[in-house]
């Protein structure tokens, strides 16, 4: 059985951040799935570029031609300046005028295709990131989804598949509008004059060094924030599954101070990314605003020394002026960008995490089924040996049982078995073949683990059965023999709408022993060359069990069954027991054979059957 160490009252407060300086929180939880580094995010993203290169083409041009639309406003009043200086005729100032009509006309129908666009784009992006996300999650080991926690997986599944659609969905069509803006204004500005670019250098030099201050700190300060998302995600579902237990133990208030820790964690991360984009902001605000200011001193040195007119001043300060509000929009985007750009880079760490695919190259020496476990080890963690040099040899059919004393690596070698973990040092055959070699799917044909603890999915009882197979529309027969081969068709055929029957989250809960029937008739019905049976008939009561595990034994006849117990019967009825103590196996051999031996599986044995 797995087990969850022994949760820790929190400490009463946790410590106050050092703001400022490094990531506020705790360190982001080791255990937690890992997170892509930077640039592998934006590898990808260059490859939504080059898969959508003249969609993402449009998108620019639109958003360009919109922005030279918007330049003609400040570029034509200046004309009228300096035309009505210099004396023209009002017909002539009126039709410069309906050009600035017209040209907003333009800018707006530009800006509405190019937004239709954008979005068509980033809509195309993010169902791709969705999809392969799920994908990844669906490939995830069961190892590294147990190491971090469903907190951390619920997060990212969650908040950072939203986080992202924001960012693609809001901020890349503002980040792409106040880009094309300040260079097409910035052109414009430079074709006014060359010089009037001098004006943009102070505020320049002011954003690189501010945002590189803050491109220091940020990204260490979003992944903070989000993990401390992670961890009071798994607060919360904790709090929900356990909700019974805390109760039952008077321990509510303990929880809530957990909680209180968690968010306040959250709140602290929070802060700090806070703290970094208030320093950050004010000289961007005022570098834009500077460039205004800088232009029109650059402007009238150049009108003195009569390089430019009256009305070309007011338009390179019309120019600057207009690129105030994209700019404002876009200052505003910057959080949500930090954090869909960390989502990004925890969406895409799942992706890192996934089952390798194996090389395949092993070809099937050995029998379908035969098991060979050789000088196997293994640690959850670095230095600490769970098992400590296993071997054991399984001919094919055969039943194992596997008894020992509570923590003595039973269900971790029952991991090992059904490739959920891979060993430190040795190899795990199974057919002839290293698990370690093959795909998770791979594994998953030859190698079932069915646990004490199974899932019954929302649904029918028929579509929960047909889960095992390849083909959902699987005939009835078959879902009917495999309940009657777990002793579970009565109680089905009892229910008023049989395999039609609703079941799962929102339904009444089934039984757990009736849990466990259906989820051993869907092994059966997936047919594994081997089956890990860890404690999986455990809510069934004793004599029902003894029953059920004999009817399987005949319907898996020909699969080699490790049956994990502590039912000792199962022993007694298996052709081979295997007692493992302090992460070995200590004793193997047929139940005779060991009571004969007068070892530690005698001792159990006699001190269980004076209990029964
Ligand atoms: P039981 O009969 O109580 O289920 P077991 O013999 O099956 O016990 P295991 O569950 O394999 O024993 O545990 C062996 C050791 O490994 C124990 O010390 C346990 O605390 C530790 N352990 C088990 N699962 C994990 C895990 N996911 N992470 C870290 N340590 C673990």
């Amino acid at each position: 059985m797995t087990r969850t160490a022994e949760p820790r009252p929190p400490a009463d407060r946790p410590a106050a951040p050092s703001l400022p300086g490094g990531p506020p929180t705790a360190p982001v939880d080791p255990t937690a799935l890992p997170v892509a580094p930077t640039p592998l995010v934006w590898r990808r993203l260059r490859r939504a570029g080059r898969d959508h290169g003249p969609l993402l083409l449009l998108v620019v041009v639109l958003y360009a031609l919109a922005t030279g639309a918007a330049l003609v406003a400040p570029w034509v009043l200046g004309m009228i300046i300096d035309a009505v200086r210099d004396g023209a005729a009002p017909a002539r100032v009126d039709v410069m005028a309906l050009a600035i009509v017209a040209a907003l006309l333009v800018n707006a129908a530009l800006l509405l295709a190019a937004v239709a666009q954008s979005i068509r784009f980033g809509e195309g992006l993010l169902a791709e990131l969705r999809e392969e996300f799920v994908r990844s999650v669906l490939r995830l080991p069961l190892g590294a989804v147990e190491r971090a926690g469903t907190g951390d997986l619920v997060s990212r599944t969650g908040r950072d598949v939203n986080s992202l659609s924001v960012m693609v969905r809001e901020s890349l069509p503002v980040f792409a509008t106040g880009g094309a803006t300040v260079l097409v204004i910035l052109v414009a500005q430079v074709f006014l004059h060359p010089a009037l670019a001098l004006a943009w250098l102070p505020s320049a030099l002011i954003i690189w060094v501010s945002t590189r201050w803050y491109a220091r700190r940020a990204p260490e300060g979003y992944l903070a924030e989000m993990g401390t998302y992670s961890r009071l995600t798994q607060g919360v579902s904790d709090t929900v599954e356990g909700a019974h237990t805390l109760e039952a133990l008077g321990r509510q208030e303990w929880q809530d101070l957990r909680t209180d820790a968690d968010v306040r964690r959250a709140y602290l991360a929070e802060r700090y990314t806070l703290w970094l984009r208030t320093v950050w902001y004010p000289p961007l605000e005022f570098s834009y605003m500077f460039t205004s200011a800088t232009t029109f001193l650059v402007a009238g040195f150049l009108y003195v020394q009569g390089e430019l007119s009256l009305g070309q001043i007011a338009t390179a300060v019309f120019l600057t002026v207009q690129m105030s509000r994209p700019l404002e929009h876009l200052i505003d985007q910057i959080d949500n960008v930090m954090v869909g750009f960390t989502g990004m880079r925890r969406l895409l760490g799942v992706q890192g995490t996934e089952e390798t695919p194996g090389t395949g190259a092993e070809p099937e020496t050995g029998e379908p089924g035969a098991v060979a476990v050789e000088g196997v080890r293994f640690g959850y963690a670095p230095g600490t040996e769970v098992l400590r040099g296993v071997d054991l040899d399984l001919r094919p059919g055969e039943r194992l049982a596997m008894v020992g004393p509570s923590g003595a690596g039973k269900s971790t070698l029952g991991k090992l078995l059904a490739g959920v973990y891979l060993p430190g040092a040795g190899t795990v055959r199974v057919g002839g073949v290293d698990l370690a070699a093959l795909s998770p799917e791979e594994r998953r044909e030859r190698v079932i683990l069915l646990s004490q603890e199974s899932h019954v999915f929302r649904g029918t009882l028929a579509e929960n059965l047909a889960l095992a197979l390849e083909d959902d529309g699987a005939d009835r027969e078959r879902l009917w023999r495999a309940l009657e081969a777990v002793d579970a068709a009565t109680w089905v055929r009892s229910l008023p709408e049989g395999l039609d029957t609703r079941v799962g989250s929102g339904q009444d809960a089934l039984d757990p022993a009736h849990v466990q029937q259906l989820a051993l008739a869907r092994v059966v019905l997936a047919d594994p060359q081997v089956l890990v049976l860890d404690e999986a008939t455990s809510m069934i009561d004793p004599r029902s069990a003894r029953r059920l595990e004999g009817s399987l034994a005949g319907v898996l006849a020909g699969r080699t069954v490790v049956a994990i117990a502590h039912r000792l019967y199962t022993a007694h009825d298996a052709d081979r027991v295997a007692v493992v103590d302090g992460g070995e196996i200590v004793e193997l051999g047929t139940h005779d054979e060991l009571l004969a031996r007068g070892g530690s599986y005698a001792e159990l044995w006699n001190a269980w059957h004076g209990e029964g």
